[in-house]
């Protein structure tokens, strides 16, 4: 499947529509990985925290993909926010990914309480500068948070990962992000399967006038709203089906419907303002 790739304000480009591995467990993390970069898969989304890095730096050594082809994420925990932790956070990162950089690094949460997040995006500025990671970006920053680390330093994120998906739809964080120039990544955008959206009447019916399924309903309206977006699957066969999501064209009245799915407690993960390391 043909996914677009996306411009980053910095001059750099990613892949829309990647593969996440948020609890895929550390012994079949290669082996997941590995199907997805068969499937066609070139965008990778880990993390330190999943403790899942070598598995997939295993994979795509094995893959034979030239490395520039690829698009590797992976994420500073929040025990690592001291500017000296954070930059060694990164190298280990890499070290266990066998990559000489990745083409983005995500501070995971601004954790606000801890106060150290300003003090994150400095490192991540710095590990930029040295080319650990072609691109830096933050995950989980409440509004607040993102416009104080901009403010610090002058460096706009390139991307901000969030909890994103029909339920759940982060209005006022997209709209900032569009007057910055950073760009929207969903993360959950299936809703992490905490939800009945997969069996919502709206997401059903729009999947049978397709011939398609839900889950690619869902990812379609992530792409068609310029949306960067990672779902997870260990399943071999629907780590093919989200893939293909990038070939489904909703229409505008599609789109709008989607849109409707709005809810005031569509939450379904921690609240970044209230989360503690
Ligand atoms: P998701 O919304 O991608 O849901 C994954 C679950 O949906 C699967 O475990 C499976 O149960 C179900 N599913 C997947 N494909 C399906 C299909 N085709 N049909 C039916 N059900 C299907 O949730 P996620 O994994 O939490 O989020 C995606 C990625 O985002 C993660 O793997 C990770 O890389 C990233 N993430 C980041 C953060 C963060 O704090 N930055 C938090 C959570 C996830």
């Amino acid at each position: 499947p043909d996914v677009p790739t996306i411009p980053f304000h910095d001059g750099h480009t990613i892949p829309q529509l990647g593969y996440g591995v948020f609890k895929v467990e550390p012994d079949i993390a290669a082996d997941v990985t590995a199907q997805a970069l068969a499937a066609g898969y070139r965008h990778i989304d880990t993390a330190k925290i999943y403790g899942n890095e070598e598995g997939v730096g295993r994979a795509i050594a094995d893959s034979g993909i030239p490395r520039e082809e690829l698009f590797v994420t992976t994420k500073l925990w929040n025990d690592a926010h001291a500017f000296d932790d954070a930059i060694a956070a990164c190298e280990a990162s890499l070290e266990r990914l066998g990559l000489d950089h990745v083409d983005l690094y995500l501070t995971h949460w601004a954790v606000p309480s801890q106060g150290q997040y300003v003090e994150a995006w400095k490192a991540l500025i710095e590990l930029q500068k040295r080319g650990l990671t072609r691109s830096i970006g933050v995950s989980n920053h409440p509004l607040p948070q993102l416009t104080e680390i901009i403010e610090a330093t002058s460096v706009v994120p390139a991307i901000h990962q969030i909890e994103l998906h029909p339920y759940f739809q982060q209005r006022e964080l997209r709209e900032a992000h569009g007057e910055h120039g950073i760009l929207t990544q969903s993360w959950g955008p299936l809703g992490q399967g905490k939800s009945d959206l997969l069996e919502n009447d709206a997401i059903t019916s729009i999947a049978a006038a397709h011939d398609a399924s839900p889950a690619q309903v869902v990812l379609a309206w992530h792409l068609a709203h310029g949306i960067v977006t990672i779902p997870k699957s260990v399943t071999p066969a629907r780590i093919v089906e989200n893939l293909a999501a990038a070939e489904l064209t909703l229409t505008s009245e599609e789109i709008a419907a989607i849109d409707e799915l709005d809810r005031p407690d569509g939450r379904g993960g921690a609240d970044p303002a209230a989360k503690t390391a």
